[in-house]
């Protein structure tokens, strides 16, 4: 076994998740030193084992699948994260950037990106999963989480639709009154306050300027219209009314 061939095996085994039968426990062994070292034939044929037939370790620093959104030296990039669950690709994470032109094209998958990936995948995580998500949603108009055209307010405000939001657990208000948008949302907000205390206020005068006077009614009249009832020897009032239905002497 040359050194350039335990070296590669290392690095394979590095990053495979390698079987518990035999031939894994001896690989094993062979890298940690504690096995008789194969020929170079024996090692070719387990660097060929371990490439097809190994499969490889989830990346411990990946992110869950998914679209994000997140500024890199400056600069805004949009990816797109596959986890393939079964098949040859299983445990696999593929990370793709997505470019301009690639919006208009439904469900693209984007440009495989092969080296820095830790880097992207530090920027999201460091950004935070749901925000860079919810970034992306909110810049592209579909959702960060499964990329369907976002199409209601709330949804187009935090980027994440209504149903990823509840598989995910991902609070829409939240990553809205943390977006850039927040600050205009609650300006809108305020403005309808203060629209609607207007009309209140308009209201409340017209009102008040259409309630009837005494003159309008007669005393009795208008105190009935006040909710009192005079009759009622309780209510303190003289039922003796004068030509104006006033009560006599008022
Ligand atoms: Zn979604």
């Amino acid at each position: 076994m040359t050194d350039k061939q335990l070296n590669f095996i290392r690095s394979l085994v590095s990053e495979r998740e390698l079987p518990t039968n035999d031939r894994g426990v001896y690989v094993a062994k062979l890298v940690a030193g504690n096995a008789p070292e194969p020929n170079v034939t024996q090692s070719s044929a387990i660097i060929d084992w371990l490439l097809n037939d190994v499969p490889r370790k989830p990346e411990a620093d990946a992110v869950p699948a998914g679209r994000y959104a997140v500024e890199i030296a400056g600069k805004l990039r949009f990816f797109r994260v596959d986890t393939p669950t079964d098949g040859k690709w299983k445990g696999r994470t593929f990370l793709n950037e997505i470019f301009g032109g690639d919006f208009d094209v439904d469900d693209s998958r984007g440009t495989p990106i092969r080296s820095g990936k830790s880097e992207i995948f530090a920027a999201i995580a460091a950004e935070g999963l749901d925000a860079a998500r919810g970034r992306f949603g909110r810049e592209i108009g579909k959702c960060g989480c499964c990329g369907r055209t976002l199409t209601d307010e709330v949804s187009r405000a935090s980027g994440i639709g209504p149903d990823c939001a509840e598989i995910h657990g991902i609070d829409r208000e939240a990553l809205i009154a943390a977006s850039p948008a927040a600050d205009r949302l609650a300006e809108e907000a305020e403005q309808d306050a203060y629209q609607q205390a207007e009309i209140d206020a308009e209201n409340a005068w017209l009102r008040a300027a259409e309630a009837p006077t005494a003159d309008d009614l007669g005393f009795e009249q208008w105190e009935r219209s006040r909710g009192v009832d005079i009759t009622d020897p309780q209510s303190g009032y003289d039922r003796e009314l004068d030509e104006h239905g006033f009560p006599v002497g008022y």
